[in-house]
């Protein structure tokens, strides 16, 4: 209502009383009471406020918002204005019912398991779909904490925040078929939303590769290792026949090639079963685990003469898989010295920085392009095949590098540059 239209109802209502009074003070002084017939208008006139009160406090109450019969004047206002606020009122009401269903029902239809937790984890609201996989129950799960429902240290982690990888993968409590990744994200304030996705497709097909290459490289091994023992033989059966010997040795280095081969992917069959199993806490002597590793490459280093400096924190050491950092360690090393021309310089530190454990190896080698830094810890991702093949390369070592990095939810971090040569880096979390 804009302020002159208030104006004018004020001074319509001002001047209909003064005209009432006047007209009863008048009259009243007629018969000589005019003073009288005064408070009695007055009197009428409060009546009449206190009907319209009694009129509001009833149609705020009942809620049902009828015309009222007998307004007029200020009040027809207030009532009209009443009415009119509770009109909006009711269709923002009904706006947002609306939107609520729509939302309620997008929930519904999409095929993710939806839930929402508060900030104790407890469920607020779930969809059909975690029902359905997640085995939530409309009643008994409302305001149960989660970890109760589905009971997985890799959630709880997940849930503190602990987890490093953003998703987890979850095996559903209704069917042990299905495998969901499940994602937290921040919702509205104090909220966060639950996602499952169903990736049993996935997961199944995955397991199936994994354990294939498992079984093929399992048993492979024994066929090859007869193989190998009868060109040992062969190799002094024929030591002085020239015709024989050159076959005979590249044979040997050929079978040689697939045994490195096969045990790399053995190794890294272990480490995607073990994943989910947790390192040791026993303290590994680092250094003491590093410079026997120098010490074993330097043979491969004689013929390049290289130049191996190392700077060894003595007293730094982690938690973790002994036999998985030696790994690492030799894996890092080897690549350093096998790509990097002779006389090349190779740089070695183990060394710690606020709450971090770096074991870093620098070489000025010849540089990788930043094009593929991204894919060097892909399995047989090589740059030149030829050349690693030459180099003895599987093409598996920085994956199994990367699987054991993770394995200690440590990162793997790679600077490179052609002609200037690489450097990378494992960072260790310490314990606090
Ligand atoms: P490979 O058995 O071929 O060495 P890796 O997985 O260890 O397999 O390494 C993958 C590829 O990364 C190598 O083929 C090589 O091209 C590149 N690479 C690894 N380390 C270095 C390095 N220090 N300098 C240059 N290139 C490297």
């Amino acid at each position: 209502m804009n302020s002159n239209k208030l104006i004018l109802v004020v001074a319509v209502e001002l001047l209909i009383i003064l005209l009432l009074l006047s007209l009863v003070t008048y009259f009243g002084s007629v018969t000589g009471n005019g003073w009288h017939a005064f408070s009695l208008g007055l009197l009428l006139y409060l009546i009449w406020h206190f009907f319209q009160l009694s009129q509001l406090i009833q149609w705020l109450r009942s809620k049902k918002f009828t015309h009222l019969a007998l307004n007029f004047g200020m009040w027809r206002e207030i009532f009209k204005q009443l009415t009119l606020l509770q009109q909006t009122s009711r269709t923002k009401q009904k706006k947002l019912i609306k939107f609520l269903d729509n939302y309620r029902a997008f929930f519904n239809v999409i095929p993710d398991s939806v839930v929402i937790l508060n900030h104790d984890n407890e469920i607020e609201w779930f969809n059909k779909n975690a029902q359905l996989f997640l085995g939530l129950k409309k009643k008994k799960s409302i305001g149960k904490n989660i970890l109760k429902v589905l009971k997985d240290p890799t959630l709880e982690n997940l849930l503190s925040k602990k987890a490093k990888e953003e998703n987890i993968e979850l095996h559903s409590p209704v069917d042990k078929n299905k495998i969901f990744s499940i994602r937290v994200i921040p919702y509205i304030k104090n909220s966060r939303l639950l996602l499952a996705r169903d990736i049993s497709r996935i997961y199944w097909i995955d397991k199936t590769r994994k354990d294939f290459i498992a079984n093929v490289s399992h048993e492979l091994r024994t066929p090859l290792t007869v193989i190998s023992g009868y060109l040992e033989t062969f190799e002094t059966r024929f030591a002085q026949d020239e015709t024989f010997l050159h076959p005979i040795q590249t044979m040997q280095q050929q079978s040689h090639r697939m045994e490195n081969l096969i045990q790399d992917l053995l190794i890294l069959s272990k480490l995607e079963a073990n994943t989910s199993k947790k390192i040791g806490s026993e303290l590994l002597p680092v250094p003491i685990i590093i410079k026997t590793i120098i010490n074993d490459t330097r043979v491969i280093n004689l013929e390049k003469q290289h130049q191996i400096n190392m700077d060894l924190d003595e007293h730094l050491m982690i938690a973790g898989n002994e036999i998985e950092l030696q790994s690492v360690f030799t894996n890092l090393i080897s690549n350093a010295i096998h790509y990097t021309p002779a006389k090349g310089i190779i740089n070695i530190l183990w060394y710690q920085k606020n709450n971090k454990a770096y074991f870093s190896v620098k070489d000025n080698g010849e540089g990788i392009e930043s094009q593929h830094l991204q894919r060097l810890t892909e399995r047989f991702y090589r740059i030149d095949k030829g050349r690693s093949r030459s180099e003895g390369g599987t093409g598996l070592g920085l994956s199994i590098v990367k699987h054991i990095i993770n394995h200690h939810q440590a990162t793997l971090e790679i600077e490179s540059k052609v002609g200037k040569g690489s450097q990378f880096t494992c960072i260790f979390t310490l314990p606090k």
